[in-house]
């Protein structure tokens, strides 16, 4: 068989790599059988390639072609995916593939049975092949606007993971009005997941009581108990946890790094690091995770999301907003003038000096930028590195 690689990331190179170990022989498009775009190849790069697929394709066209029998829990949306990948694997004990760090055509040859699979709208975008045994779609805000240009198209591309596999049990977020029309028409039974479920209910409570013997930290704020809900659905569809049995097995995940890290406590002050957050919903759930006041970080590199409702929303919760960065002139501009919660800054250690000069006991200090990180930082690990390395300089 030949293959064509189309991007040279970390996704390329997999690609390429499993072809030399398989002796399938890379060739230019032109005279391939298949055209492997990596994610962060927009369709409109080639427009006229019939034989074009996705990396997540292509893993399961060669799992199928090695007889392997490992399946995939698949995750989606626009926040949550790594947390809920993670909780997944948590209970199942099993590895993590997709855009969670390595790619999955990594995992073909793979023995265990099962694997938690994360997918953004870039890998779903022109998947058709991929068969999960199970689908999570959480959410679906903006966000990726650039690529996808309408909500309907990224909804749309998100849907990808139903067309795939219309007949899998489906636990999705509900409350998202553009992920409607998909799940109305999804065959198979569809579970709908939010803060009122009793499972999101019951986590809440179990986490509440585990925190006083310092369990249930990796689920923390509403969302995470929405999202503990719907790995553990996710997982006893398929097998036979009870679901008591992994409330209490999700009292020990710990939440990944920069997802509501807890970074400090001092003088009363807790700080926190989501420097994940980088859409306005994300930050959103983060603020209202905490009660009392928060002095809110945010700010980095502008992606051109709307922003009326999310300031509106601001400039009614109980925060101080310290903004910077590339998009802080137009949170400036939406703010009404000389504005008491909203201060302005070039760069986020300015911000952290601010609000430790503020901050009084009770308050929470939350670095949720809802913004990317290019701006000023390599990624959104090193600029939640770089703010907990700031933070505790400062202690
Ligand atoms: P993703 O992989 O989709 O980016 P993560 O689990 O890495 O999701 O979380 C990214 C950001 O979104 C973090 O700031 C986190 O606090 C926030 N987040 C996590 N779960 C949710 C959710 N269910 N709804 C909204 N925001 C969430």
């Amino acid at each position: 068989m030949k293959i064509s690689v189309l991007g040279t990331g970390v996704t390329g190179q997999a690609v390429m790599g499993y072809c030399k170990r398989h002796g399938l022989e890379l060739v230019s498009p032109d005279g391939a059988d298949w055209v492997v775009a990596s994610p962060g190849i927009p369709p409109s790069q080639f427009p006229n390639l019939p034989n074009i697929i996705s990396e997540i394709d292509f893993a399961w066209l060669m799992r199928e072609a090695s007889g392997r029998h490992w399946y995939p829990i698949a995750v989606t949306g626009t926040n949550g995916k790594s947390t809920v990948t993670a909780m997944i694997s948590h209970l199942l004990s099993c590895p993590i593939g997709g855009n969670f760090g390595v790619p999955l055509i990594e995992f073909v040859d793979h023995e265990s049975d099962c694997i938690a699979v994360e997918l953004s709208s870039y890998q779903l975008e022109i998947t058709r092949f991929f068969q999960p045994m199970v689908s999570v779609w959480t959410n679906l805000t903006p966000d990726h606007l650039e690529r996808h240009h309408t909500m309907a198209d990224y909804a749309s591309a998100k849907a990808n993971l139903l067309r795939c596999a219309p007949h899998v049990p489906l636990i999705y977020g509900d409350g998202y009005p553009d992920m409607v029309p998909f799940i109305e028409s999804h065959l198979g039974p569809s579970i709908a997941v939010s803060e009122s479920h009793d499972l999101v209910k019951d986590i809440a409570a179990q986490a509440a009581s585990a925190q006083l013997d310092g369990l249930g930290k990796g689920v923390i704020g509403t969302h995470n108990h929405i999202n503990a809900a719907m790995a553990i659905l996710a997982v006893s569809q398929l097998h036979s946890h009870t679901l008591n049995g992994a409330i209490q097995d999700i009292m020990h995940y710990h939440a990944l790094p920069h997802r509501m890290e807890w970074v400090a406590s001092t003088r009363g002050v807790s700080i926190y690091n989501d420097s994940k957050s980088t859409n306005p919903d994300s930050t959103l759930v983060a603020l209202h995770s905490f009660s009392g006041r928060v002095i809110l970080l945010l700010g980095g590199k502008d992606k051109g999301l709307p922003l009326d409702e999310f300031i509106l929303t601001l400039l009614r919760a109980a925060c101080i907003c310290v903004c910077y960065g590339e998009i802080a002139p137009r949170i400036r501009s939406l703010v009404p003038p000389s504005h008491p919660s909203f201060v302005f800054f070039d760069t986020l250690p300015q911000c952290v000096d601010y609000a430790f000069n503020i901050a009084t006991h009770g308050d929470t200090v939350l670095l949720s930028p809802a913004c990317s990180s290019f701006d000023q930082f390599k990624d959104f690990i090193d600029r939640g590195d770089q703010f907990k390395a700031y933070v505790r300089s400062k202690i």
